[in-house]
């Protein structure tokens, strides 16, 4: 797990922490959004608390990978186990209102992000809080008094814009603002829809970035992604990137220094050579993966499972003897 500094808001109320990127809501969204944020390699700190949609389930029983479903809970602690897991934070406290943390906007366009219990400042922010549109009133009369009589201040009926609808990938009017899950209009109300489109946003964010930094062609290409050793490096790959940089990646505006663009195609070699795994180290990993999972599964599960499929003495993993006791009502033993 990398280490990165506590962005947590503090109980001070005057105290100002700083992140790269807030997530507001942790639910399937945010904490999708938050992964691919984190991974990507920004100090990521998500603010979970509210009216939640995905609570409301009894039973996730359509979202891949889990053949006879999962309790949402248990889900969204997965989730924040790998948001954590990649570097990220997960705090629960409700945010009251996202605006500019510079009102001019002469100095800066980071966003406060305002809690309970403090104000989190960051670069960008990702809000996924499904029912809770009102955090980004105050951003939405900052973004209106900009507008003021100019020809965007209004839509063809007469109302104003609404600058938070997401065009793609989440990217709304205000640069650095994104909204994710079902808050946005480019989802439908499922878990594994939304899952997917915090994926999208976050995966936008990273590109966005990575544009800033270098330029829109670099970013564009960027994916999250894990390959089998030897897919990159080995002999004659450094020219092969070269020249394929040389030729498809070079900025269309020649303004661009050429130190900025040798460190781009070197970050892109380091990219590409970072993402390659060997056989031991997959299978350290599938360890590792099927390790975490038993680790989100209840002790006294792990116990019984353990007791069915390898015939192990119930009492001798702190089991009470079925035999004796007999199944817990309403289930058998063997019941999966
Ligand atoms: C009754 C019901 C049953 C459903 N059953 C299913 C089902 O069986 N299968 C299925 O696929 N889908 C189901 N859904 C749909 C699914 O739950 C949602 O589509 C999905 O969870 C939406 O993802 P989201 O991230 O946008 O919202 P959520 O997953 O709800 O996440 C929003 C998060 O934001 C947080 N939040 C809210 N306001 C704030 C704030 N101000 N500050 C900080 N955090 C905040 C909330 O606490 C929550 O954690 C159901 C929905 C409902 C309402």
């Amino acid at each position: 797990m990398t280490t990165r500094p506590d962005t947590t808001p503090a109980a001070d109320p005057d105290s100002r922490t700083d992140a790269d990127v807030a997530v507001v809501g942790g639910g399937a969204a945010g904490l999708s959004a938050a992964t691919f944020v984190a991974r990507y390699g920004l100090e990521t700190t998500v603010l979970d608390g509210g009216k939640a949609a995905i609570t409301q389930c009894a039973h996730v029983e359509n979202y891949l990978g889990f053949p006879a479903g999962i309790d949402p809970n248990r889900l969204l602690e997965l989730g924040r186990t790998q948001v954590e897991t990649e570097g990220g934070q997960v705090v629960d406290e409700r945010v009251t209102a996202v605006r500019p943390a510079d009102p001019d906007g002469s100095e800066s366009d980071a966003f406060a992000v305002e809690t309970g219990s403090g104000e989190l400042i960051a670069d960008r922010v990702v809000v996924a809080a499904a029912y809770d549109g009102e955090v980004l009133d105050p951003l939405a009369d900052a973004v209106a008094d900009t507008h003021a009589g100019t020809e965007a201040a209004d839509d063809a009926d007469g109302s104003p814009p609404d600058p938070f609808v997401p065009t793609d990938g989440g990217r709304t009017e205000v640069p650095g603002l994104y909204v994710a899950g079902w808050m946005s209009d480019e989802t439908v109300h499922q878990v594994g829809v939304n899952v997917g489109h915090g994926a999208r946003v976050g995966l936008a964010l990273a590109r966005d970035d990575m544009s800033d930094r270098y330029w829109p062609a670099v970013g564009e290409r960027y994916v999250d992604w894990v390959v089998h050793d030897g897919r990159y490096g080995g002999d004659g790959w450094d020219d092969h990137v070269d020249e394929w940089f040389e030729r498809e990646m070079l900025p269309a505006d020649d303004g661009v220094d050429r130190s900025v663009v040798d460190a781009a195609r070197e970050d892109l070699k380091a990219e590409f050579l970072d993402r390659c795994v060997t056989a031991e180290e997959r299978e350290r990993r599938d360890r590792r993966g099927q390790l975490r999972l038993l680790d989100a599964l209840d002790d006294d599960v792990v116990r019984e499972y353990a007791a069915e499929t390898f015939d192990t003495d119930p009492a001798a993993i702190g089991l009470p003897d079925e035999a004796a006791d007999g199944p817990a009502e309403g289930r058998e033993v063997g019941d999966r």
